[in-house]
């Protein structure tokens, strides 16, 4: 597995994470098994949120003797990113998970709360020690410069945001932005959540070729891809050890230019909307 510096934070972050959005819905035993099959083949960096019910209590299970291999972020919801608010939410992350820090913090999206107190909050968890970093999701380049208004250059870990083969509006500006501002890109529904190119589109003959000529599979070369910026990193999903295998080969994935040609002119990138696309 590949690492790549996770924006200002200086850490070597692998390329390829673990989402966890309903991990706690299906198979216990599955979904440990799947998260710890994944850290044993790199995927490090383990994405969580308050917002996801169990999730928390499952990743603490697989992570339970492996906290120092983890690379831990979770999220506080808006309705509670008061300065108050987010501490308490973040302690209450931290009893679920049974960890005493995350590596990273991220507000899941714009609220009603200033700016200032959620990042007053975030400084304030940063200094105790309980986070390492903090950053925000589903944040567009506008809200993008509102914050650094507020928190300044260099304070802000990463955005997460909707990234995948049929949604690259990030593409126009939310990634020039945080290249400008050396603020890592976190790729969420990488496979579009429920939503992956049907095999007889378009795309996915494209993507069916090129992932023969690599001998590997269409969503190792969906991967590869999103992760073809120096600047992002997809967390996908897996209930199962062997998605997580499977999800967990990518890292080591290299698109060639004409490849990344094709995917390009296969899942065409399309105008820039009015607002950041998210789920
Ligand atoms: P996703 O990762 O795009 O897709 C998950 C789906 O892909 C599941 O049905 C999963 O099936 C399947 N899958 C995974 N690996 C596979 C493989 N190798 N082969 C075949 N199918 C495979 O969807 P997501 O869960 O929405 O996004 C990933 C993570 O991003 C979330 O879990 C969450 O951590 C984060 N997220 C963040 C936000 C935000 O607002 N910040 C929003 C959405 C998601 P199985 O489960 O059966 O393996």
């Amino acid at each position: 597995m590949k690492h790549k510096k996770f924006g200002s934070t200086g850490h070597d972050v692998s390329v390829i994470g673990q989402g966890t959005w309903y991990l706690d819905r299906g198979d216990r035993r599955a979904a440990v098994a799947a998260l710890r099959r994944g850290l044993d083949l790199g995927m490090t960096h383990i994405d969580t949120a308050e917002m996801y019910g169990d999730a928390e209590l499952v990743i603490a299970e697989a992570i339970a003797g492996r906290r120092d291999e983890t690379y831990l972020v979770s999220k506080v919801l808006p309705s509670n990113a008061s300065r108050r608010g987010t501490i308490a939410a973040c302690e209450r992350s931290l009893a679920r998970l049974k960890t005493d820090r995350l590596d990273c913090y991220l507000l899941h999206w714009r609220g009603s709360f200033s700016f200032s107190e959620t990042v007053d909050a975030f400084e304030q968890l940063v200094k105790a020690g309980k986070i390492r970093s903090w950053g925000v999701s589903n944040f567009d380049a506008d809200d993008l410069d509102e914050l650094l208004d507020v928190a300044g250059e260099g304070k802000m870990a990463c955005n997460q945001v909707f990234y995948h083969l049929q949604e690259r509006a990030i593409e126009h500006a939310v990634i020039p932005w945080c290249a400008k501002h050396n603020v890592a890109v976190v790729a969420y529904s990488p496979f579009g959540h429920n939503d992956f190119p049907d095999q007889r589109s378009k795309g996915g003959a494209v993507l069916q070729t090129i992932a023969k000529r690599h001998g590997a599979l269409v969503r190792q070369i969906a991967l590869a891809f999103l992760a073809r910026d120096p600047r992002v990193f997809p967390i996908p999903k897996a209930s199962n050890a062997e998605h997580a295998a499977e999800n967990a080969a990518a890292g080591d994935l290299v698109l060639s230019a004409d490849d990344i040609a094709a995917l390009e002119s296969g899942f065409p990138r399309g105008p820039k909307p009015r607002s950041l696309p998210m789920l």
